[in-house]
């Protein structure tokens, strides 16, 4: 298989991506200082955000991940979401933080907290590397948020272009007017 060809515009550097993990990091240390935190990891998307952000953690931190699919391999939602693996942990009583990459419609989001409020966590915060507030429908607390960014379709740092393109070290966006 063939990854799409495209031609990408940095949208957000490594340099930019590293300097804002160690600023949410030192805020999630300050709002957690002498606790601990649970940290689910929303695959796939938020695989190299996670890992990024835990490196700067210094309070005590376990780990866990689940994995959501609502997008398929199109760049539109598909409004239903379908949990791909659950988590291995149980979070009862926990402080957990969830990792994603970005909120969109926020509907992923608004399912994955219902899902998750049920199982009687202490408490839930969510930490997204993006958010796009112009698509949002669902009304989702976003607890600690990296970037906000405008209505585009963004791939690398884990996030997809139908499968591909996760392992770009930079936030790009696809630059449509130098589409063929
Ligand atoms: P939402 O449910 O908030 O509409 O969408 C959340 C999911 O859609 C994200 O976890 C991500 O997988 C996918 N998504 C939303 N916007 C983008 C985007 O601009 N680029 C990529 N690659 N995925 C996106």
């Amino acid at each position: 298989m063939k990854a799409p060809k495209r031609k990408l515009k940095v949208l957000i550097s490594e340099e930019q991506l590293q300097q804002r993990c160690r600023e949410l990091a030192a805020q999630i240390n300050e709002d957690f200082a002498g606790d601990s935190v649970h940290i689910i990891g929303v695959l796939k998307g938020s695989f190299m955000f996670l890992s990024d952000l835990v490196k700067h953690l210094t309070i005590d931190v376990s780990i866990d991940f689940l994995g959501l699919s609502s997008y398929g391999t199109s760049q539109e939602t598909s409004g239903v979401v379908r949990m791909t693996s659950d988590l291995a942990l149980p979070i009862k009583g926990r402080n957990v933080i969830i990792v994603e990459d970005i909120i969109d419609t926020g509907l992923t989001m608004k399912y994955l907290l219902e899902n998750l409020r049920t199982r009687m966590p202490a408490d839930i915060k969510v930490c997204t590397l993006l958010s796009k507030p112009a698509n949002t429908r669902e009304d989702v607390p976003l607890d600690y948020v990296g970037f906000t960014i405008g209505d585009e379709f963004v791939i690398g740092y884990g996030l997809d272009d139908a499968e591909f393109s996760r392992n770009i070290p930079y936030i790009g966006v696809v630059d449509l007017e130098d589409e063929d």
